[in-house]
């Protein structure tokens, strides 16, 4: 009778020890997914010197146009894209901007100035 409830505790904890190994497999595949996301992206660096992840060209598709996320969010693991307008890029979630201006047309606006 002994031996029988020793086999059966080693079995719960063996059940135990399984399921808690199948949770932290969800985890790390999970974790990978989200790191696979940021493969697409490359660091691309405005006429201004300020740096934005843009979607490579490889991975663009009619359902995915061109744009670019924020490389400061993206260190901690944070999708988040940008918004643009003329002459930034702008991170809705952590308020990082980039400038962005063609350098033409940042010329012309200065000599205007
Ligand atoms: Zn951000």
């Amino acid at each position: 009778m002994d031996k029988l409830t020793t086999a059966q505790s080693g079995l719960f904890e063996m059940q135990h020890q399984y399921q808690q190994l199948i949770e932290e497999n969800q985890r790390l595949q999970q974790a990978l997914e989200k790191e696979a996301r940021f493969d697409r992206y490359r660091k691309e660096e405005t006429p201004q010197g300020d740096w934005v992840l843009s979607l490579k060209e490889d991975f663009v598709t009619p359902d995915e146009p061109p744009h670019s996320i924020c490389p400061l969010c993206r260190e901690e693991g944070r999708y988040s894209l940008m918004s643009r307008n003329s002459s930034t890029y702008r991170c809705g979630f952590c308020k990082y901007v980039a400038k962005y201006a063609p350098s033409g047309i940042s010329d012309e606006v200065l000599r205007k100035a």
